[in-house]
């Protein structure tokens, strides 16, 4: 079976007249997989259907949002009821507070918690604040990390824990990129180290708990409490960017999940239920240093928006129903132990792994990948191959080989069941 793209492939190239690679976000692209990539028109639950009649069962879930399935009718109703009232009003709202003591109530290390609009300006807002509370300006992240695109985080390391940091992009300036340090994820002994020689220079160490960006990489044993033990000894302080594992590997995301408590916590996707927000929170004494309060500068026109905090607390409210995460969590796993049983079946050689609703699949023959370096031996042209193939069978993965897959409450037996069957004939075919 082979599904038609035409009027995808039509409205990219349209798209490609006025927009830079027809994209908003270059993941979207299809770079990572090759091919084109397909244009959505609706979506419903576990599905989306495209512009060419294609329902296809969806594991992107808009990159995380998503978590209660597509259009789910209190988020939709929730959105209209404010729509009805008003857009934006550039003045505080109920809705605000409310949806600000939903997320303290789930995340009471977030003591103190301020709205954005996106993860992007969750963690340069949080790197901000770190900076002007501790007067340092280093910054720690990991390779493979990522917490969106502003310039501090849009960096990563030359060889060696402290080279100092190359900027991954053009215009991000080297001055800029000169007080990133980045080092190796589930490497506690590179961040002893770094820190034994700048620690009094660090302001503070962002980390994703659960790495969602180069694929899915949990935390080995002890990576996150050595991160905090090292931030306590050094007066740095540490930030999850739960912007992807919030409210989805544990209802209290990777805090609550593994018990390290952060400083500061950043949040996005799911907290919006669709729509732009982020936000960013943590210890009452940092948070108390931003304006107005404190002399450390953020604002937004559109921060705090009703419609976005509408959509966020339907869902807040929704997932954090008793049983929600442990049924996500045993979905997830039926998925994998199917991929897995499939690709042994047709001697493929798959690993998989998963926290909470989030999971990975690398086609490698390596027992474990724990590591950005082990991350990029994995076999993406392998993948690029399933993906299409997946696709054929109306089933639609993360279009790139780093990043994590994403289950919702609307994937059910059937879709699960469906999606390892399409597993089989796609394995089947890459094997022969
Ligand atoms: N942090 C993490 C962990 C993310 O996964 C992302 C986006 O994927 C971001 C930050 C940036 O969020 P946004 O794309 O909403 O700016």
């Amino acid at each position: 079976m082979s599904l038609s793209h035409e009027r995808s492939s039509t409205l990219f190239t349209e798209a490609q007249t006025v927009i830079p690679g027809g994209v908003n976000s270059p993941v979207r692209a299809f770079k990572g997989v090759g091919g084109k990539p397909v244009f959505f028109k609706s979506a419903k639950g576990a599905y989306v259907q495209d512009v060419d009649g294609n329902s296809l069962i969806d594991y992107v879930g808009s990159w995380g949002p998503m978590i209660l399935g597509h259009n789910h009718p209190d988020v939709v109703s929730a959105v209209r009821d404010q729509a009805l009232d008003g857009l934006s009003f550039g003045a505080p709202t109920a809705l605000e507070t409310e949806l600000a003591l939903k997320v303290r109530e789930i995340f009471p290390s977030m003591e103190l918690l301020r709205m954005v609009n996106s993860g992007t300006e969750a963690t340069m807002s949080a790197i901000r604040l770190a900076r002007g509370f501790t007067h340092r300006d280093k910054i720690v992240k990991f390779e493979g990390n990522y917490h969106g695109h502003s310039d501090s985080l849009l960096v990563k390391a030359g060889s060696g824990a402290l080279t100092l940091g190359v900027p991954s992009s053009p215009g991000v300036p080297e001055a800029l990129a000169e007080s990133t340090i980045t080092l190796t994820y589930n490497d506690l002994e590179s961040v002893k180290q770094a820190f034994s020689e700048v620690g009094n220079e660090v302001a503070c160490i962002i980390v994703e708990p659960v790495a969602g960006n180069m694929n899915c990489i949990p935390p080995v044993k002890g990576f996150l409490e050595g991160l905090r033990e090292v931030c306590d000894e050094h007066g740095a302080l540490l930030i999850f960017d739960e912007v992807m594992t919030g409210f989805r590997v544990s209802l209290g995301g990777a805090q609550a999940h593994y018990g390290v408590k952060p400083d500061l916590t950043t949040l996005g996707k799911i907290i919006g239920g669709g729509l732009p927000v982020g936000a960013f929170g943590g210890r009452k004494d940092v948070m108390e240093h931003l304006a107005p309060l404190g002399p450390v500068y953020q604002a937004g026109t559109l921060s705090g928006n009703p419609l976005a905090m509408a959509a966020g607390l339907a869902t807040l409210k929704n997932l954090s129903r008793p049983g929600f995460h442990a049924e996500l969590t045993e979905k997830a796993a039926k998925l994998l132990t199917g991929f897995k049983e499939k690709a042994s079946e047709h001697g493929i050689s798959l690993q998989t792994s998963q926290v909470g609703a989030m999971f990975g699949l690398f086609f490698t023959d390596q027992p474990r990948v724990d590591r950005f370096d082990q991350v990029m031996t994995c076999d993406g042209e392998f993948y690029g191959r399933f993906f299409h193939a997946m696709l054929d069978e109306g089933i639609y993965l993360a279009p790139s080989a780093f990043e994590a897959g994403f289950i919702s409450d609307a994937h059910g037996d059937l879709e699960i069941q469906k999606t390892i069957e399409a597993a089989d004939r796609a394995f089947q075919k890459l094997s022969m």
